[in-house]
């Protein structure tokens, strides 16, 4: 059964992490940092947890925390957000989308989505009354399929969902690509959620393009961002949605019956971390594309066949000629039990779970954890 996309069992990443944690095996399986986080943020959250408030901050956001949204918005990306009227404040993205989906879709509602896609979305725009359209990527490149794209649309779709960089595939989508998912959207009177939260992990000096840049456009977008990415602190849920005043409307309605706000020091230490300079968040692009390398290497050594890793922190490894079964799930198990390295498997990816050829493994590691993994993979060969 596939464990995703059924009725809302166990995630793939819960099930992954918890065969890791029971068989002592180094977890580079679900997507979480291991001793990235900057030093002054920890001490804001202390600073903000020992002198309060700790009542209900205001439902949108700390204004601090959106104005610092913006200014890193604008310093980066060259956006004009009014903070006042476009920035909500989430608990981490899952809510931003939660909240995205129960505002925007009626029953029935039709939402295209990109394989390999990212866990939640599928099942959060079921139970919000909205149908999934899948539209595959294929590798090697992963272009946007536009003629598939294009016959996808129908008078029912109300939505697009971009995940760009894309998990987990570290897709940055181009500005060509945005051009015509942007026209897309204004021909067929759409909406598009970016979920941009891999935003600041792009490597090699390539630039990231946000969906609410493009020309035309940004009254359709919802762009979404998440402190537990820009930050390697995915236990505190702060996430953030950027998008006109009458479109961010409805979201905030939800948000307010959904979670209505996000504990108030974790809101003040992200705005401290939006505010750091260049070269906090240049130093980790920098870092975390030298534990990539120290990674994919040591898997290619190993045997494993690598594409390469733009943006993201996770590494997809072809794994069909390692793998008699040619299933992903038994292989991911099996490299667990037999070597002590666990990934997860891409087809979890797939609504159909059919594409089973390829495992993902999280970079955002120290590099010992790093050193060890690749030392247990090379001796299993
Ligand atoms: N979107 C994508 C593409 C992700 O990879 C993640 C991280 N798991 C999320 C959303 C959720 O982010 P958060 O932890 O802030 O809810
Ligand atoms: N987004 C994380 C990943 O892709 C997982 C988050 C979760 O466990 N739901 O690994």
């Amino acid at each position: 059964v596939n464990p995703i996309f059924g009725k809302s069992g166990t995630s793939i990443f819960e099930y992954m992490s918890r065969l890791a944690s029971e068989t002592g095996s180094i977890n580079l399986g679900q997507g979480f940092p291991e001793g990235f986080e900057p030093r002054e943020l920890i001490d804001a959250a202390v600073e903000a947890l020992q002198s309060g408030p700790h009542q209900y901050p205001p439902m949108m956001g700390l204004p601090a925390l959106r104005k610092a949204v913006a200014d890193n918005a604008k310093r980066f990306l060259g956006l004009d957000i009014d903070w006042q009227s476009e920035v909500l404040v989430t608990s981490g993205a899952t809510e931003a989308l939660t909240d995205t989906f129960l505002a925007l879709l009626d029953r029935d509602d039709e939402v295209i989505v990109f394989e390999p896609v990212y866990d939640a979305y599928a099942t959060l725009i079921r139970r919000a009354g909205g149908k999934v359209v899948p539209v595959r990527l294929a590798p090697p490149h992963w272009e946007l399929p536009r003629e598939a794209l294009t016959k996808a649309i129908t008078a029912k779709t109300r939505l697009i969902v971009i995940n760009t960089p894309m998990n987990p595939i570290g897709k940055i989508f181009d500005p060509e690509e945005l051009r015509f998912l942007a026209d897309l959207a204004i021909e067929h009177d759409l909406v598009i959620v970016a979920d941009e939260v891999y935003e600041h992990l792009v490597f090699d000096a390539r630039p990231f393009h946000s969906l609410f840049a493009v020309e035309g456009i940004r009254d359709r977008v919802v762009r979404i961002g998440s402190a537990g990415k820009s930050f390697s602190v995915t236990g505190w849920k702060v996430g953030y949605i950027t998008a006109s005043a009458d479109l961010l409307q409805p979201i905030a309605r939800a948000h307010q019956y959904v979670t209505f706000t996000t504990p108030p020091a974790l809101q003040a230490a992200v705005a401290v971390g939006l505010n750091l300079p260049d070269e906090y968040f240049l130093g980790l692009r920098k870092t975390l594309a030298a534990r990539r390398d120290l990674l994919v290497k040591g898997l290619r050594d190993a045997g494993f066949e690598v594409a390469d890793v733009p943006a993201t922190y996770f590494a997809v490894a072809n794994v069909a000629p390692l793998d008699p079964e040619g299933d992903d799930l038994v292989f991911s198990r099996r490299l667990t039990l037999e070597t002590g390295v666990t990934p997860v498997p891409v087809s979890s990816f797939y609504g159909d779970r059919d594409v089973k050829s390829h495992v993902r493994f999280c970079f955002a590691k120290k590099e010992e954890t790093i050193i060890s993994a690749v030392s247990r993979l090379r001796r299993w060969r």
